[in-house]
């Protein structure tokens, strides 16, 4: 068997969308689970809507998500050049190798003309298919023609089809799909500008780079009859094998669309996302592991991953099941790289300076930690750790609830037995255990009715972090400088009782 060549072959005209990232994910999978080579073309055909910029933002998510390719755009290879708009010369003289061989011929009908023979076959309720008009005309006559006219290249669909009425492919998600000729006109191949059509540029293209196995969406599955015409047309000694992968639908059950806000690998990035996160989530759009683990990193799904779990039936993208795996994913993470990414975010809320001292960034990477497992992307983690950097005792006091627990005798007395013990003394874990004993042994209150009064009055929250970690964690961020400082545990419950006693209960 020939090495897997595989390929992802995105058109630069928009963001790079989740349905093309797990495309581009599937083909890394199978390349890197057999050893094979994933190569990188751009399909820039469409010169109005392609732009460079889109192409060096579609680079840039690819690389944020780790899917590198070993061929193709930037790495090279000998099948180069590997953008399509690079390749006209290629184009032509395949074209015109099909047109020798009578499997072509150039046309030189007006668009006028083709829109008018369009809405007559529209009007008469029939599928509107090239009528065939200059295949008819006499070789040396087109000839002659071509010298003076501009003229298009069609595909001479009944000649490459040799009289068989229909196409036959397997398909390893869909089976055997059986695809009736005469539905098929005799499409384009190289327009009048000399631009190709995908169906065609496409073919020669993984002809010429060798591709053994086109895996893409589901939307493509309608054009690979004509493609295969094409293979056969060329002369291509076999067929890659194909694998259309099934549609990602968003909440609604309609295609997953840009109304729905996150559809752009780029709007994750930002979000800040792990990107092995997403990675997963996409994997397990339209497959799943024979396992039925729902947790993997990459290695782990390179190990698992296999063409023949891809399912026919629509995928649902679900923001609520990508962000449960995500903060999983979050809680994994190797501190230091959790650090990094919570100090960006927490710089980027005015929190802390960016680059701060080692120090700063360990307790950004610990503070991270503690709400790590309920924090899908770290654009979260500002609005989560605001208690930490934004306590104020009126702002605690403004929320109903809390203001009228604080105000009961017990729960007052159990802050004010804390305050009493809180001095300079660092506020550790052990210390802080030690503390909450002897007010338990004071007052004779335990479990909630003991540390729920101390987490609001501290935090202003109802709940949170656990409360032996998250202190210690609010302690420390006191003794460190801080674009927004943190007030201390001591500072926080004064700061409570007297405006509790300021406003009079
Ligand atoms: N450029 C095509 C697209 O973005 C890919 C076609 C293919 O994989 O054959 O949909």
């Amino acid at each position: 068997m020939s090495p897997v060549r595989v390929r992802f072959a995105p058109s630069p005209t928009g963001e790079l969308h989740v349905g093309n990232a797990r495309t581009a994910l599937f083909n890394w999978l199978f390349a890197r689970g057999r050893g094979g080579t994933l190569i990188l073309r751009i399909e820039d055909t469409d010169a109005v809507r392609s732009s460079p910029g889109h192409e060096a933002a579609l680079i840039e998510d690819l690389a944020w998500l780790g899917l590198g390719w070993d061929e193709g755009l930037g790495e090279g290879g000998e099948a180069g050049p590997y953008r399509q708009s690079e390749r006209l010369p290629t184009y032509r003289r395949r074209a015109e190798e099909l047109m020798e061989a009578g499997l072509a011929y150039p046309c030189f009908c007006s668009l006028e003309l083709l829109e008018q023979e369009r809405t007559a076959q529209r009007d008469a309720g029939r599928a509107s298919l090239y009528s065939g008009r200059c295949r008819r005309l006499p070789r040396d006559e087109a000839r002659r023609r071509m010298q003076a006219e501009p003229a298009a290249i069609r595909f001479d669909i009944t000649g490459a089809a040799r009289g068989e009425p229909l196409v036959v492919f397997e398909d390893r998600v869909h089976g055997t799909v059986r695809f009736p000729v005469a539905q098929i006109g005799d499409f384009v191949l190289l327009r009048r500008d000399g631009w190709p059509s995908y169906n065609f540029a496409v073919v020669v293209d993984d002809v010429a780079m060798r591709i053994t196995d086109v895996i893409r969406g589901d939307d493509h599955l309608s054009n690979t009859p004509r493609q295969i015409l094409v293979y056969r047309a060329l002369g291509a000694p076999t067929l890659p094998a194909f694998a259309h992968l099934p549609l990602i639908l968003g909440q609604g059950g309609a295609p997953l669309s840009k109304r729905e806000g996150a559809t752009s690998v780029g709007w994750f990035r930002t979000q800040g996302y792990p990107p092995e996160a997403l990675l997963n989530y996409l994997a397990l759009l339209g497959w799943s592991p024979a396992s039925g683990q729902e947790l993997l990193t990459p290695e782990e799904l390179i190990q698992a991953f296999d063409l023949a779990r891809a399912s026919r039936a629509p995928a649902h993208f679900d923001l609520d099941k990508l962000d449960a795996l995500a903060a999983r994913h979050m809680a994994r993470l190797p501190a230091g790289r959790l650090a990094d990414l919570a100090v960006q975010a927490l710089a980027g809320a005015g929190f802390v300076a960016p680059g701060p001292p080692g120090a700063v960034s360990d307790w950004v990477g610990r503070l991270a930690m503690l709400f790590a497992d309920r924090l899908p992307k770290m654009a979260d983690l500002p609005g989560q750790a605001a208690l930490l950097f934004d306590f104020s005792a009126a702002r605690t006091l403004s929320d109903p609830g809390i203001d009228a627990e604080l105000r009961q005798p017990r729960a007052r007395s159990v802050v004010e037995a804390l305050a009493r013990r809180l001095g300079d003394e660092p506020l550790t874990a052990p210390r802080f255990q030690a503390i909450a004993d002897e007010v338990r042994r004071e007052l004779g209150v335990k479990g909630r009715d003991l540390f729920h009064p101390i987490r609001i009055a501290l935090t202003g929250a109802a709940s949170g972090p656990e409360l032996v970690k998250l202190l210690p964690i609010i302690e420390e961020g006191s003794r460190l400088p801080l674009a927004r400082p943190v007030a201390g545990c001591a500072v926080r419950a004064r700061e409570l009782l007297r405006a509790i006693s300021g406003t009079g209960a």
